[in-house]
């Protein structure tokens, strides 16, 4: 039988790519996003390409959401063991902009969501002996103008992957968390109308200022969790990998 992996937000962008590398890497995939019928071609390219995959609708930060998508992915799939915490929003503004609502959104998708997932899918881990968390964090975790919140919740994704890392680790669970640079996704793409700019001259000058001279791709960040979820790396936990080519674009 597989292992079985969640992947939240994996309807698309980074989440999609992740879901689709842990399939190819032999998991079984519950490809988790806000709406189950938005999860549709993340998993029909999974099994096209003869792999397992269900499609769960939940919010996040909804606890019993959450725990019941967590139950159905046991029964349906089988106990999960590992985890990567990818759903994600952005809201951006200037600090004496952004409102309440801007703040608590941000801060209830991508912390209070990675909290929720974690504490619902961690005993499966425990009872399996063998887990591994993976958190996108992001390098706006080291400031970023407009990105108070999720500046904010990024970095905290750092301070929980660590604390995890500690509690959970003689239980043979790893976590890790991965801060992607700039990666061409429909999030990405969001900014770049938000801001008013062109979406073509907006990634090619972002790209001329990171120091691999391109745009991140989804892949490169799925590439990323499938090494922290790997079995080989078992004695690494509590890190945080920037995913930027280069130290912070
Ligand atoms: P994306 O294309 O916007 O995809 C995010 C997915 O998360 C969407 O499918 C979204 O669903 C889903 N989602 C949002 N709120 C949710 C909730 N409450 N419950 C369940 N699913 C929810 O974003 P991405 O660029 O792939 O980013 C993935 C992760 O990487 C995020 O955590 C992001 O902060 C992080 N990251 C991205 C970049 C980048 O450059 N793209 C850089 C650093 C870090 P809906 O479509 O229905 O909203």
């Amino acid at each position: 039988m597989s292992k079985v992996a969640i992947v939240t937000g994996a309807a698309r962008g980074i989440g999609a790519a992740t879901a689709q590398r842990l399939a190819q890497d032999g998991f079984a995939v519950a490809v988790l996003d806000l709406k189950a019928e938005d999860c549709a071609d993340t998993v029909a390219s999974i099994e096209s390409a003869g792999g397992r995959a269900l499609a769960v609708g939940a919010d996040v930060s909804d606890a019993e959401q959450v725990q019941a998508a967590v139950d159905r992915i046991a029964a349906e799939l089988g106990p999960p063991v590992v985890l990567v915490n990818n759903a994600g929003v952005t809201r951006d503004n200037l600090l004496f902009k952004m409102s309440d609502a801007d703040w608590d959104i941000v801060m209830n998708v991508h912390l209070r969501g990675s909290f929720l997932m974690t504490r619902a899918a961690q005993k499966h881990m425990i009872e399996a002996k063998w887990g591994r968390i993976v958190n996108l964090s992001s390098v706006s975790a080291l400031g970023n103008r407009g990105q108070a919140n999720y500046a904010t919740a990024k970095a905290g994704l750092q301070g929980f992957t660590k604390t995890l890392a500690i509690e959970l680790g003689k239980f043979g669970v790893t976590a890790n968390a991965i801060a992607p640079g700039f990666i061409v996704t429909d999030m990405t793409k969001a900014t770049a109308e938000r801001i008013g700019e062109e979406w073509e001259p907006y990634v090619a000058k972002r790209a001329a200022a990171i120091p691999v001279a391109r745009a991140g791709q989804p892949e490169d960040i799925a590439h990323t969790v499938s090494f922290f979820v790997s079995e080989n790396a078992g004695f690494i936990s509590g890190q945080v990998i920037y995913a930027a080519g280069g130290p912070r674009n």
